[in-house]
């Protein structure tokens, strides 16, 4: 297999929180990968923002040190690294106040792409993008990316995309949820979209049921502040599994371009029922040997954040209706593990009697560990004895499918940044799909606050609370098992 690397045109890329966590751990690293793969043009360049004193020298050696600790070993090419370092430069800059910003207009080119990645913190959003304006740095051609957490509940949400319509039309705002990065995201959109096999059993009459699983065996540490005041619900629920949700839900968009797929995203958010409250259960780890528990690792004892929940949702549309959508995420769970399952109904008659059993097709994407797709299909058991059935996976592991090319795909991060270059916001939310998914979300955690109900606990390395599990069991369904 060939693989196309289609350079991008010349830029500056500016990125707000140039020292931070998020840029030194994936969004320099990624940069890096796609400078190495040949997508970067010789032109493009890269400037780090910060209210650190630092001198573009010791912003370079910096970033070299969080190549070699963030990239694997095969990746770091030394004399790629150092090339790729030619192209960082960096500006002392203060969100908040005039520092910095003149020398940073002037160091910016015109005439070519423009992007400023704010990976700050999400209260410096609308001071940057009111600073952007006033020191002249922001043409009508420039892009702006926007990370997570977009808002913590609709007002917030609608406040901060007012902000930042002051400054920006909507087709300059790129608000990234890097799940839709991923290859096997997208890789959903192609299954459903590219073969004539799935579309037509695609909905309730043929699918019984769909579970979306985002399992995590870490913990909070380190975040734990953070976390307390967000939980899984707003943490993962509201913006990454609603992206997934959309994606498994939505109707095919009549083309692949921002508009049409996010036109049919929406929707889906739209046609989300509110889940009864019987619907849902809420868990909170406990302490496991050495481990400290949630509450001592988000320093708050009466805690009554959420580090798992699981929910039944149902989508009100002629698709959807009567079938259930379920999903779980959680942490400090037993394995490390993302996936969706779309379980097919049972064939409408068994001609091979009881002893047979009682088989299911049910295609699973796995978003991490192993990123593929595998399709259960039942066929006779080997062998003499009568026909005895059994399921067997036609399985996809890209891995094993794509070859060494699987692993050369961008990652999550890359491949957004290098939308952004190239100006394509297909897989980036649109102001109205994030407020319509905080519509959704914010009556349910509004009454959990009301009723100051407890979550339920869980030991460290479990499936979560046992009361999930009833979740499916009343309909006579189960839980896929977590695994890594
Ligand atoms: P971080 O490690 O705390 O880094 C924050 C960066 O912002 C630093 O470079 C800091 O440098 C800079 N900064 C702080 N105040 C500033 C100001 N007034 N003016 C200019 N620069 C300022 O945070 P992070 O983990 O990288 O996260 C950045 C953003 O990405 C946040 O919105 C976070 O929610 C989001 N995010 C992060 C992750 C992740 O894995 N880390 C994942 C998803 C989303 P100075 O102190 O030198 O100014």
């Amino acid at each position: 297999m060939v693989s196309r690397v289609i350079p991008v045109d010349d830029f500056d890329l500016v990125i707000f929180g140039g020292t931070g966590d998020l840029a030194r751990r994936k969004i320099l690293p990624g940069l890096f990968r796609r400078f190495r793969a040949g997508q970067m043009p010789p032109g493009a360049r890269i400037v780090g923002a910060a209210r650190s004193e630092m001198t573009t020298a010791a912003y370079r050696k910096t970033i070299e040190g969080a190549l070699k600790e963030f990239l694997d070993e095969a990746d770091c090419d030394p004399k790629a690294i150092k090339s790729f370092l030619g192209t960082l430069d960096y500006v002392r800059i203060d969100a908040t106040g005039t520092a910095g910003w003149s020398e940073l207009a002037k160091l910016l080119r015109p005439d070519i792409i423009r992007a400023f990645y704010f990976s700050v913190a999400p209260s410096l959003f609308g001071p940057l993008a009111e600073r952007l304006h006033k020191h002249r740095c922001a043409g009508s051609a420039c892009r702006i990316v926007v990370e997570k957490p977009f808002g913590r509940d609709l007002e917030t949400a609608q406040a901060l995309n007012a902000t930042l319509a002051e400054h920006f039309n909507e087709g300059q705002i790129y608000r990234i949820d890097h799940y839709l990065g991923k290859e096997t995201v997208q890789n959903l959109m192609a299954v459903r979209f590219g073969n004539m096999l799935f579309e037509p059993l695609w909905n309730a009459q043929h699918v019984d049921h769909v579970q979306i699983t985002v399992a995590e065996t870490v913990g909070v540490n380190g975040r734990g502040e953070y976390y307390d005041k967000s939980g899984a619900m707003r943490d993962m629920v509201q913006n990454h599994i609603m992206q997934l949700i959309c994606l498994i839900a939505m109707e095919p968009p009549s083309r692949f371009d921002p508009s049409s797929v996010r036109d049919e995203k929406l929707k889906v958010i739209r046609a989300l029922d509110p889940p009864e409250a019987s619907d849902i259960v809420r868990g909170q780890y406990t302490g496991g040997g050495e481990a400290a528990g949630y509450r001592e690792e988000a320093g708050n004892p009466g805690s009554t954040t959420e580090s798992y929940i699981a929910m039944k949702l149902g989508i009100s549309n002629w698709r959807w209706a009567g079938t259930p959508f379920y999903l779980r995420t959680g942490k400090r769970l037993r394995a490390r593990a993302s996936e969706i399952a779309v379980v097919f109904k049972d064939a409408p008659h068994s001609i091979f009697g009881q002893d047979a059993g009682r088989h299911r097709n049910i295609l699973t994407i796995r978003l991490q560990p192993n990123e593929g797709i595998q399709l259960g299909v039942t066929i006779k058991e080997p062998g003499p004895g009568g026909m005895r059935l059994i399921d067997v996976p036609l399985d996809m592991t890209f891995a094993d499918a794509l070859g060494p090319e699987a692993d050369d795909a961008p990652d999550a991060y890359e491949r957004l940044i290098m939308d952004v270059i190239r100006g394509d916001q297909t897989l980036f939310m649109r102001g109205d799909e994030v407020e319509a998914a905080w519509a959704w979300t914010d009556p349910i955690v509004e009454a959990w606050t009301r009723s100051g109900e407890r979550p339920h606990e869980y030991e460290p390395g479990s499936t979560g609370p046992e009361e999930a599990q009833m979740l499916l069991h009343r309909s006579g369904r189960r839980w896929r098992e977590i695994r890594p």
